[in-house]
């Protein structure tokens, strides 16, 4: 990889230890659950597929793509839906699966257009959490990290579309920006 990483600042060990602890507390909330699984394309793909292993009760994967940030590394505020689910949601309990929650603005229409569809429940587990330039207040059920005010790339998430396979999640070098 090229120089793009100022830093490390979850490493995979880190990352995997979080994750295996999450699906213990989702597995336990979810017994006797009509679980609906939602990954938010492209970024919590990683995050999604290791979550998912670590939860120990019938799911339905399900996919969801939305745009917000257009190959940047600030938000624009507009989010549209590329892809939408295949899956009826109604009566069932749907758990949205985010890389990272920033302004809040993605999550905040997701959740609009999923509360529409009446679920029987709706909650949200987001690898990251940074608060600092949150918009929208919400609710985020299961967080993995909090983070600074900083842009980070891989373990799902890109810098202008790449950088999404790095096994875990760095710092962006300042000079890139
Ligand atoms: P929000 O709408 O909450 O501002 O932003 C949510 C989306 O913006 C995330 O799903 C993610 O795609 C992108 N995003 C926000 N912060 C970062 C960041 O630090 N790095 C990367 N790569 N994407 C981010």
């Amino acid at each position: 990889m090229d120089n793009v990483i100022g830093r490390v600042l979850i490493s995979e060990e880190q990352l995997q230890a979080r994750i295996r602890e999450l699906g213990e507390i989702i597995t336990k909330d979810y017994q006797d659950k009509e679980l609906v699984m939602v990954c938010i394309l492209r970024g919590s793909v990683l995050f999604f597929s290791d979550l998912a292993r670590r939860i120990d009760v019938p799911m339905i994967m399900d996919f969801m793509s939305l745009s917000s940030y257009e190959g940047g590394t600030s938000s624009t505020g507009r989010v549209r839906i590329i892809q939408d689910l295949n899956e009826n949601v109604e009566g069932r309990d749907v758990l949205i699966v985010e890389d990272i929650v920033d302004s809040g603005l993605t999550l905040h229409n997701i959740l609009n257009v999923l509360n529409s569809r009446n679920p029987n429940s709706i909650k949200v587990c987001s690898l990251l959490d940074k608060p600092h330039e949150r918009k929208k207040d919400l609710n985020i059920d299961y967080v993995g990290f909090t983070i600074e005010n900083e842009f980070v790339l891989g373990y799902g998430l890109d810098y202008k579309q790449k950088y999404r396979n790095v096994p875990f999640v760095g710092v962006i070098n300042p000079d890139y920006i």
